[in-house]
């Protein structure tokens, strides 16, 4: 999908734009720094123009409104992306509702999760969801009236991933669950799903006797666990218990992989789609 993008990117900088995203990130969350940088380097990969603003973890709500009002009106920017978690003196929600809904290649302002919601193309698809969903597709695996089953409610996945899975229109049309903390008998309903989604944030938290024989699972979960073999001393699993899942399931995705790299690969879909928009 990245190399697809390559004659879009040429195509729209033979056009005189070249698409950038400007990435903020506060603090200094390692996780955060890592995706960050992978993010930058995928966008250079992709012949796209980005950089990275990084403030220090004291940074106030009020200097984060400034930088973003500031690339909010830099005509080189399509796409702006706050890294989250934001520091706890910050109001999250604050500062994702002050990004131009037109450049929110996050897709988390209210205006783009409702153009997402009502099916209208020009709004901004999350990356996470919008990755899951385009790798059932590429990998062959329709959705259409299947029993799809989302664990985790959370704006940034489990809810836009409904979302998008009951669209009318390719990727979509599924039945949908969505469980959450609050679910009854978790395991007796995820043994119901055809595709199981985890995005928990726990630890390898789905069991392999969760599935279903045959079903397809995709692991949103990235967690740490510590590992005193390994030069860092961690190591990264999803939420699903790959082992035993890979036992009963036709299809898994593995961590880190699998969503990690497609999520990355839609925010520069995303930007794409910003520059071209903005281009007209
Ligand atoms: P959140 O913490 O925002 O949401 C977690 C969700 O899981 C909540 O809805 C919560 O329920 C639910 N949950 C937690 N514990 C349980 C439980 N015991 N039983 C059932 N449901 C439970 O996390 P995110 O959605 O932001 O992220 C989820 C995971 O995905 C994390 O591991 C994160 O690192 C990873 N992630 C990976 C990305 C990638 O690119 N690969 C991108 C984004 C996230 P409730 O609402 O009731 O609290």
């Amino acid at each position: 999908m990245r190399a697809e993008l390559a004659p879009r990117v040429k195509k729209l900088k033979q056009q005189g734009v070249t698409p950038g995203l400007s990435v903020v990130l506060v603090g200094e969350n390692p996780a955060s720094q890592v995706y960050v940088r992978m993010k930058g380097r995928a966008c250079e990969e992709a012949g796209m123009r980005s950089d990275t603003i990084t403030m220090p973890a004291e940074t106030t709500e009020a200097e984060l409104a400034s930088v973003i009002e500031r690339l909010n009106g830099d005509d080189a920017v399509h796409g702006i992306l706050v890294q989250l978690p934001l520091p706890d003196q910050i109001n999250d929600q604050g500062v994702l509702h002050s990004i131009r809904p037109d450049k929110d290649v996050d897709g988390f302002h209210p205006e783009n999760v409702g153009k997402v919601s009502t099916g209208d193309p020009t709004g901004f698809r999350p990356a996470t969801p919008y990755g899951v969903q385009q790798m059932l597709i590429r990998s062959g695996v329709d959705p259409a009236g299947q029993h799809v089953v989302i664990v985790g409610r959370s704006n940034i996945v489990g809810r836009p991933m409904a979302s998008l899975l009951l669209h009318k229109g390719e990727g979509g049309n599924a039945t949908v669950t969505v469980c959450h903390s609050r679910t009854r008998d978790l395991p007796t309903i995820t043994r119901q799903a055809d595709i199981l989604i985890a995005a928990i944030g726990q630890p390898e938290f789905v069991k392999g006797d969760w599935i279903r024989p045959g079903a397809v699972v995709i692991d949103v979960g990235v967690n740490r666990v510590s590992d005193p073999t390994t030069k860092k001393g961690y190591r990264l699993v999803g939420d699903v218990d790959f082992e035993a899942a890979r036992q009963v399931a036709s299809a898994i995705t593995p961590v880190p992989g699998g969503v990690g790299p497609m999520t990355i690969t839609m925010l520069l879909y995303n930007t794409v789609q910003a520059a071209r928009q903005w281009a007209g």
